[in-house]
């Protein structure tokens, strides 16, 4: 099973992140260690003093697929879940310095919480709403109608560079509002007006 989490997908945080908007979309891996599910709170690394959230609307792929033609994209992902691509963005902010790689920055242990339970892709609207709530108040709130790149755009690009397998996982880019945890913090993530996740940075 890989995690596969794609940058830049939504013009506000490009824009927060003084970044450019990508005319390919951008992705890199996470390993399956980098997962946290069932609720469990997450530990705030020793190697970092600035870890951010980023919430994105997670597809889960059912079919395996190579150089899938994005017509027939939606064939291959029936559920969608929350989750957050946890992010050392001092350690990022290092990497991109240095035009090195983002794996420490992005795939510690963890770094992808998850929803325990998916929805059925039929029980949502076309255009999903999602919003992270940190201790109460809400600080990100995105629609998957802002994304740059569809769901079908997604799978049927990274379909050219890897076969995407059963149970394969997207995390689909986040909106703007990222922000910094702190240990003692309380995370709710909503997809449409379902509680996805809740969990604590400890
Ligand atoms: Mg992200």
């Amino acid at each position: 099973m890989k995690i596969i989490c794609i940058g830049r997908n939504y013009a506000d945080h490009i824009k927060e992140m003084n970044s450019n908007v990508p005319e390919i979309p951008v992705f890199f891996l996470k390993p399956d260690t980098a997962l946290l599910r069932k609720n469990k709170p997450f530990y705030y690394p020793e190697f970092s003093k600035e870890i951010h959230y980023e919430t994105e609307v997670v597809i889960k792929i059912n079919r395996l697929g190579k150089h899938i033609e994005e017509k027939f994209a939606h064939r291959y992902y029936s559920e969608i879940g929350l989750g957050i691509d946890f992010t050392a963005r001092d350690l990022q902010r290092e990497c991109k310095k240095k035009g090195l790689p983002w794996e420490i920055a992005k795939g510690f242990d963890h770094s992808a919480p998850l929803t325990e339970t998916f929805v059925n892709k039929e029980d949502l609207p076309d255009n999903i709403s999602f919003k992270l709530d940190l201790n109460g108040e809400t600080v990100q709130e995105g629609n998957t109608k802002d994304m740059i790149f569809s769901f079908d755009k997604l799978i049927s690009y990274l379909s050219i560079f890897f076969p995407l397998k059963i149970g394969d996982l997207i995390f689909t880019g986040t909106p703007s509002g990222v922000g910094e945890v702190k240990i003692g913090d309380k995370l709710k993530g909503y997809l449409e007006d379902r509680l996805m996740f809740d969990f604590r940075i400890k």
